[in-house]
């Protein structure tokens, strides 16, 4: 007799929820991935550039039954340069650099497409907002309920594993860890990405000017209360996060409906 696969239900379908879903998947594993946004995502609202060290860079391409796509979605990121700036004096010098980083960088919504089109399309069920949980007596199941966004129908998907993918705010932790706070790292950031190809070259000159090693180095600034980091990716844009310490703001909590 053929025995049952082992099924897992992962909540949230981006870049920790498909990894966790292509390596459960190559494991033998069945997998179900509910996802609140309506469709697989072109743009992430958080994160864009994406360092990988050589431990992802191997798992990936493990995953990967050709090479080539990763190569075309990823820059080589050798060198991490870390320079202090003097605002007043406009001077600024190299505090570290390190020329054996040997991470790659890739944009958010390249790394999300490669793993996703890896993946059975009828594994995801989008516009699903995860509700609850609950364990079997016996502890050797798990079901979850989920509602449909679109029609409000609750729907339950029972498996033997719950993976909690569900970001930083993840509600299913709460449940577990209802003591474990979030922690306030002391200032905010913004990030963007530039898209240079044909346009805003002048900007672009002005970048190599300051930043010779762009297209294989991962800058980081600091000056007094704020930092910033920026590298190249792929295909002409220009990541970048700025920091800037401040106190702690008043987030609003929107609770789950
Ligand atoms: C402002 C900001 C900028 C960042 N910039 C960078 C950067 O430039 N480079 C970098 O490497 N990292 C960056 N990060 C960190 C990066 O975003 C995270 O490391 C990465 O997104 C974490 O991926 P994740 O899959 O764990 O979670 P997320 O990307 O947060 O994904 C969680 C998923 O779960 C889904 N979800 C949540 N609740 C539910 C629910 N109840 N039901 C169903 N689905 C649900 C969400 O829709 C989402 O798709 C940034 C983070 C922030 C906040």
């Amino acid at each position: 007799m053929k025995k049952q696969k082992a099924k897992a239900i992962i909540v949230g379908g981006s870049i920790a929820g498909v990894s966790c879903a292509k390596a459960l998947t190559c494991a033998g594993w069945d997998v179900v991935v509910i996802e609140k946004s309506r469709a697989p995502t072109t743009a992430s609202p958080t994160g864009a550039g994406l360092g990988l060290d050589t431990l992802s860079q191997k798992i990936i391409q493990s995953w990967l039954p050709h090479p080539e796509p990763f190569y075309k979605v990823t820059l080589p990121l050798p060198i991490d340069q870390n320079r202090a700036t003097d605002g007043e004096k406009k001077v600024n010098w190299v505090l570290t650099r390190d020329e054996n980083l040997n991470f790659r960088v890739a944009h958010w919504t390249d790394l999300h497409a490669l793993l996703y089109n890896t993946l059975p399309r009828e594994i995801f069920l989008w516009g699903h907002q995860y509700i609850s949980f609950c364990i079997s007596e016996d502890k050797t199941s798990v079901k979850v309920k989920a509602k449909d966004l679109q029609t409000n129908e609750i729907i339950e998907v029972e498996g033997d594993l719950l993976v909690a993918a569900d970001g930083a705010c993840s509600s299913i932790r709460q449940s577990f860890l209802p003591d474990t706070k979030l922690r306030y790292s002391g200032y905010c950031a913004w990030r963007g990405v530039l898209e240079y190809s044909g346009k805003n070259l002048d900007t672009m000159m002005g970048f190599r000017k300051a930043y010779p090693d762009l297209g294989r180095c991962l800058y980081m600034e600091l000056a007094p209360g704020t930092h910033s980091t920026l590298c190249e990716l792929m295909y002409e844009r220009l990541n970048w996060i700025w920091y800037i310490n401040q106190p702690e703001p008043q987030l609003k909590v929107i609770p789950l409906s």
